[in-house]
């Protein structure tokens, strides 16, 4: 089988990097997580913080069976699937196999691609460069929407109830936007509150 075969299998997929660190966005905020950040990415986010990712020709593919070792040996409890957009990607081999491992697993996504695969929690942060699929979000634990304009509540507003039942809907400044928008989504849940916050505490604790 071609290595074009195995990738659109996912058996084999470009990992841009793996590691064990804390979880420091949305609901599981603060929780140990084994991070999987896989390359490819046509979302096009004008203030993505991970630009490198998106050509998935530059990271290394590998097994999904070597990714789920990795995550195991590292004794975390989560794995979480990221990029890039990992929904460009079936997930079917690498969710299965880190659920063998042990591991739950969870799933960022801009949910604009149709999801496959079996997750423990699905967080789906949509773009307006590349939106969301109303299938995707219907599979939404959690529904986090990234504030870096005063008009993005619209946006944010536009999603909500598009989740599961108890999804949890949030509200997170872009990272350079905090200071200048941060009290203005205070003030938005205080009046909205279905929403919720939350903040990139990883790069408070100066981890990846
Ligand atoms: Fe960056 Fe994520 Fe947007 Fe892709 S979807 S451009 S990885 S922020």
């Amino acid at each position: 089988m071609s290595r074009e075969e195995l990738i659109a299998e996912g058996r084999l997929l470009p990992v841009m990097e793996h590691f064990y660190t804390i979880q420091g966005e949305g609901f599981h905020q603060g929780r140990a997580a084994y991070f999987i950040r896989l390359g490819g990415c046509d979302v096009g986010c004008s203030w993505c913080d991970v630009k490198d990712s998106w050509d998935a020709s530059q990271h290394p593919l590998l097994w999904v069976e070597d990714i789920a070792k990795h995550a195991r040996q590292s004794g975390a409890p989560i794995a979480v699937i990221t990029g890039g957009e990992p929904g460009m990607y079936p997930l079917g081999p690498l969710s299965d196999t880190l659920h063998a491992a042990g591991l739950r697993v969870h799933l960022e996504t801009s949910g604009a691609y149709p999801l496959s695969g079996d997750f423990d929690w699905v967080c789906v942060s949509p773009k307006k460069f590349k939106k969301p699929l109303d299938e995707s979000l219907a599979l939404a634990d959690e529904i986090k929407v990234v504030v870096f304009h005063h008009n993005d509540f619209r946006w944010a507003e536009s999603h909500y109830g598009k989740g599961k039942d108890g999804c949890q809907y949030i509200l997170q400044p872009e990272w350079s936007k905090e200071p200048e928008l941060l009290p203005e989504i205070i003030g938005y849940v205080k009046s909205e509150p279905r929403w919720r916050i939350s903040l990139q505490v990883h790069k408070y604790m100066n981890v990846p």
